[in-house]
């Protein structure tokens, strides 16, 4: 039999982290299992669901991609059918009309709360009414919603990530699946829903673990079959309570903007309530895909950890190839108003220095900070550098970086002729290579990290390159050092 799954968000909100693991983990799973993974999005509340969460529920799963066979089918759209299963039900004898007045529900759930069980006063008195009666108060113009009966016993599932779970249904309350108003609650929905796409496994969090008997105890009276079930773990903040907006970012989409790659978020998602057995960490789309079984996600909580997520960018972004890279880092180098078709910038060769960066940043933004200096003249220089690299000997500084300046000017300017040139002259005046070098990458970048200096200075070319050693010797002469 084929495995059917479903994603079914419902789209009150963007796609938070949560929602977007439990879509990866359902495609990873029919990827794996060559399933198909149906989209529905659960929209019957009407109030709070928007086209704009829809929208970018849709663009967040493009994004990491995770991608649906069919759908995306809308909830709404099944209303008439959510309302048969009702009436069915109801014509079964699975389900009765409550005609329960405010005051009587009131009463019920403070005898309900007083006793700490379920004493389902609402069937007794649906029971008690004659079919005249009730023939009689539908005519009357008398509201009811249905409820559920729920049967004797205990509801029962191999959940395939829990084993053998179960439930009493004395603790089961009657359930209400069509609201006095007409409207099918979530759960009827939820299950019609189910079976009319044929689902075979519900894979989805664990908030859901106490609709699962309900859904399970509603599919059975409507003699559908019955899907299994699979609740992965919440993910916590660090501080050990359920992820919220109170950690900081939880939509996908944030985690776009600030340059966090696609394949890294589901590399990371992937491993929030899964491990793979062993030590790896890093996997491509399709390592995951390879490597992914029921059977190895965790029973317990994940904590969502930002700088593990930030580590695994950096490791995806030095396997990303430089090609793929381009785009993006123009099309941010512009918005950040650095691409500005100064003949200057024309020497820098922007595959390189993404080839140079990608290595060294944690994301594409991080990669940027560090490109700025190729691409703006003036330089903010990192106070701690100047404080280490240049103010214990200004003068002395200034000098071997006017040495170098001098050695510079006729070289071929390629990293080899000017590693040759500048380590001949350190020798020559008997420094430490670093003792020359550091200064420099301060003079060049503004800061003491950077790549290879001979790399950094073939970025820049001669003019731009030497230009900023002559303005490191000023300011270095000057007597005032840009320390604060
Ligand atoms: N629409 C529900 C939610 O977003 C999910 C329902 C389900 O997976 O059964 O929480």
């Amino acid at each position: 039999m084929t495995l059917r799954l479903r994603f079914a968000p419902s789209p009150t909100g963007y796609l938070h982290v949560g929602g977007a693991r439990t879509a990866l983990f359902n495609w990873l799973l029919a990827k794996k299992e060559r399933g198909v993974l149906v989209l529905r999005i659960e929209d019957t509340d009407r109030e709070r669901s928007s086209e704009e969460h829809t929208q970018a529920i849709l663009h967040g799963m493009e994004w990491l991609g995770v991608t649906w066979d069919e759908g995306p089918f809308f909830q709404s759209q099944g209303l008439e059918r959510h309302k048969a299963a009702a009436i069915s039900l109801l014509e079964l004898g699975q389900a009765y009309r409550d005609f329960s007045t405010p005051e009587e529900a009131a009463r019920d759930r403070k005898e309900e709360v007083e006793t700490g069980r379920r004493t389902r006063r609402a069937r007794e008195r649906a029971d008690a009414m004659s079919q005249e009666e009730v023939a009689a108060r539908i005519d009357a113009g008398d509201t009811f919603a249905i409820r559920f009966r729920v049967p004797d016993g205990e509801t029962a599932w191999k959940d395939s990530v829990h084993g053998e779970s179960r439930f009493r249904n004395e603790e089961i309350d009657d359930l209400v699946i069509l609201r006095s108003n007409g409207t099918p609650t979530y759960n009827l929905a939820v299950v019609s829903d189910d079976a009319e796409m044929g689902i075979t496994l519900v894979l989805r969090g664990d908030d859901h673990i106490s609709n699962t008997p309900k859904q399970i105890l509603l599919h059975e009276a409507l003699g559908n079959p019955v899907p299994s079930f699979a609740h992965v773990p919440l993910i916590l903040g660090p501080d050990g309570k359920r992820l919220s907006k109170r950690h900081g970012a939880t939509a996908v989409g944030d985690y776009e903007k600030e340059g966090i790659l696609p394949e890294a978020m589901s590399n990371f998602l992937a491993l929030l309530g899964w491990s793979p057995g062993d030590d790896r960490e890093v996997f491509s789309r399709e390592g995951l895909v390879e490597a992914f079984s029921l059977e190895r996600v965790l029973k317990k909580s994940s904590v969502f950890d930002f700088k593990k997520l930030q580590g695994l960018n950096g490791q995806h972004l030095a396997q990303t190839p430089t090609e793929e890279l381009l785009e993006p880092v123009k099309r941010r180098l512009s918005e950040r108003g650095l691409l500005t078709g100064d003949p200057h910038q024309t020497a820098v060769s922007l595959p390189f220095l993404v080839d140079l960066l990608k290595v060294r940043a944690r994301t594409v933004e991080d990669l940027l900070d560090q490109a700025e200096p190729y691409f703006r003249d003036e330089l903010d220089y990192d106070p701690k550098a100047v404080k280490k690299q240049w103010s214990k000997d200004p003068e002395g500084t200034a000098d071997r970086l006017e040495r170098l300046q001098e050695s510079l000017a006729d070289v071929p300017w390629d990293q080899e002729s000017l590693e040759e040139v500048s380590r001949g002259l350190a020798e020559e005046m008997e420094i430490g290579a670093g003792k020359l070098f550091q200064p420099l990458r301060l003079a060049l970048t503004g800061s003491s990290a950077s790549p290879g200096i001979f790399d950094v200075l073939v970025l820049l070319g001669r003019e731009r390159s030497l230009e900023r050693v002559e303005r490191a010797v000023n300011i270095l002469r000057s007597g005032t050092l840009p320390m604060e």
